[in-house]
């Protein structure tokens, strides 16, 4: 395939790690150019369930000092909270915004962070690309919800109740300078949120990946959101403190907003921007309602490549559930009939294409039995009849996203679609352990801290265990003849240990000796990582790159140290062990 143009941007520095949004100071401390006056934009949820208040402790004495916070930000935003945000950031002289929450949050952020810096009515700054250049405050992103990819989008929707529409901003200069993705923020998600906002994130995936302006770098990333979400999304739902299937939902709705922010979005969300605005349907429930029908209708346009996201998940190797298990009893197995026909390529893309839209439809139904997703816009709480939807299929006219979608927008086909919607059943599909794969806790690996209560202790130990390398018949003498001299500098507990390989035999310092001690290459430390190290469970090089470990010297021939040490990961829990050190054992 030939692309005639596309281009590729993202200013956001986004770092990915559980447990990293209690560590904000340490990871942006490269980065920061001085000290800031941060106003902390939230929601009254993450205020209550403490979330605010370990994060604001955690930036106490550091470079972000919190000089305001403002916690009253709703479900869909609306002008007036953009409005008062502003005003209590520019009153307390705030030049960084920080955005803890889902979408909601993020949007108002980037909108206030526009007001603040632009002033002047919101209105005169509804549009797209009217700032020139990365002029606003600097800002950090950390999304709880996982989500609208809002931490890596240069979009904003920001509801005008009295005229009951969303109101869009798009603006290169709101893409955050940082974006911090930390899993375990998403834990306190219930099943219906993780569900609809999981769903949010498919739909940005699958839209963009149809889109017409789809590109090479927002194709890759969404086929790959799409597939961490068919892996993760049930069980993100029924097991909801499992680290991995969070942090791959985050990641996989990071993925999909970069994807989208170049790419766009399409029909669906057209239809949702106006469910959104006119009846106050929450976006992620909205999309995937309508996700289906919005597919349907694209199909004739886009059968290959959905036909690609099939494929890219297995769809077609799915037991058929529900409608479609009944409607599959009368043909015979879809592989057979794929080898029979496999010439009709086009006939070929459909099938798989249509088995990707049912494949959406029963995970919706899935999603139902096991979160309580609404599948119709009755459920989604329309009381009226649909008594406003020439509104609603207006606004969904009117809405920009429609232009990237691959088949042109038609009044009468979104009213169909609407009226569906609306009317059809979609009953819930019971989901048993075995449909989730891998349905097992994976709660937090939990790592013992502060392991070595005082120097004498980790000399103890260490030591210990640095005398036995040098004696081990395998890994001694190959660490003696580096002749390498290092100096290990632990925090928690403060200590050193200094080892010299240059003579005839290692010989070993402690403390002041060793911190006196001249060599090579100098390693400094928190205890607790020396100890993981050991276990074999830290990575070097990546703590050098977070500067978990700071190196100065010769480190290159420290890290050919790496393979010889190898053996030395058995060891060290086996040692603890005869030393009856097991409470200190990391699993
Ligand atoms: P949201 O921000 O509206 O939050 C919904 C609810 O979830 C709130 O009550 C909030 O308190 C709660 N919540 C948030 N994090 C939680 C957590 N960790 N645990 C428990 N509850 C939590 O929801 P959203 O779906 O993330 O955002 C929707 C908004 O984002 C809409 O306004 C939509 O238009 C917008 N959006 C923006 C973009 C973009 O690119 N800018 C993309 C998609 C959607």
């Amino acid at each position: 395939m030939m692309w005639e143009f596309f281009k590729f941007y993202l200013p956001t520095r986004v770092l990915y790690g559980p447990g990293l949004s209690k560590r904000i100071a340490e990871e942006l401390r490269p980065y920061l150019k001085g000290n800031y006056r941060v106003l902390l934009l939230t929601d009254p949820f993450l205020v209550k369930n403490g979330t605010i208040d370990s994060i604001r402790q955690s930036l106490q004495g550091s470079q972000l000092e919190i000089a305001a916070i403002f916690h009253d930000i709703p479900p869909n935003s609306e002008l007036s909270v953009v409005e008062k945000a502003t005003q209590l950031g520019v009153e307390s002289k705030c030049n960084f915004i920080m955005a803890i929450g889902g979408g909601s949050v993020m949007d108002t952020a980037k909108v206030v962070n526009i007001l603040m810096v632009k002033g002047g009515d919101i209105h005169q700054h509804m549009g797209a690309q009217l700032i020139e250049g990365r002029v606003l405050l600097p800002s950090l992103f950390i999304p709880t919800t996982a989500g609208t990819g809002s931490e890596v989008t240069e979009f904003a929707v920001i509801l005008d109740s009295q005229n009951k529409v969303k109101l869009p901003f798009t603006e290169e200069a709101i893409l955050p300078d940082f974006a911090i993705l930390d899993p375990q923020l998403t834990v306190s998600m219930p099943p219906k949120l993780t569900a609809a906002t999981g769903m949010d994130a498919l739909t940005h995936a699958i839209e963009s990946f149809v889109s017409n302006q789809a590109n090479p770098v927002s194709s890759s990333l969404a086929i790959y959101a799409v597939e961490l979400i068919h892996a993760n999304i049930l069980q993100a739902c029924a097991v909801p403190d499992d680290l991995e299937a969070r942090g791959a939902m985050l990641v996989a709705s990071f993925l999909a907003g970069v994807a989208f922010n170049h790419a766009g979005v399409g029909i669906v969300h057209a239809m949702s921007h106006a469910l959104g605005g006119v009846y106050g349907i929450p976006h992620g429930v909205a999309n995937s309602i309508m996700l289906p029908l919005g597919m349907e209708y694209n199909l004739e346009s886009s059968a290959h490549r959905y036909a690609r996201l099939a494929e890219a998940i297995g769809v077609l190797n799915l037991k058929p559930a529900g409608e479609l298990a009944k409607l599959s009893a009368h043909l015979p197995p879809l592989h057979s009939l794929l080898q029979n026909l496999s010439f009709v390529d086009e006939w070929l893309a459909l099938q798989k294409a249509q088995y990707f839209i049912q494949y959406i439809r029963q995970l919706n139904q899935r999603l139902k039995g096991l979160a309580g997703l609404p599948t119709n816009l009755r459920e989604a709480g329309i009381e009226d009849g649909l008594g406003r939807l020439d509104e609603v299929v207006q606004k969904a006219m009117d809405d920009g996203a429609h232009l990237y979608n691959p088949r042109p927008a038609d009044a009468q086909e979104i009213r169909k679609m609407i009226r569906r919607a609306y009317e059809e059943e979609w009953p819930a599909i019971p989901t048993g352990k075995a449909e989730i794969k891998a349905a097992k806790l994976h709660a937090e690996k939990r790592r013992p801290k502060n392991v070595f209560k005082d120097e004498q202790m980790l000399y103890d130990i260490l030591l210990g265990f640095f005398e036995k390398l040098k004696e081990h018949p395998e890994i001694g003498p190959k660490l003696h003849a580096t002749g390498l001299s290092v100096r290990f500098n632990y925090a928690n507990p403060d200590s050193s240990i200094a080892i010299d390989g240059r003579g005839p035999e290692v010989v070993f310092f402690k403390g002041e000796e060793a911190r006196k001690f001249q060599a090579q290459v100098e390693m400094s430390m928190q205890a607790d990582f020396a100890h993981y190290f050991w276990h074999g469970k830290a990575n070097l090089l990546q703590a050098l790159a977070r500067r978990e470990v700071i190196a100065k010297g010769d480190v290159p021939s420290v890290m050919r140290l790496l393979p010889i040490l190898e053996p030395a990961y058995d060891l060290y829990p086996r040692y603890l062990r005869e030393r009856g050190l097991h409470k200190i054992i990391v699993d």
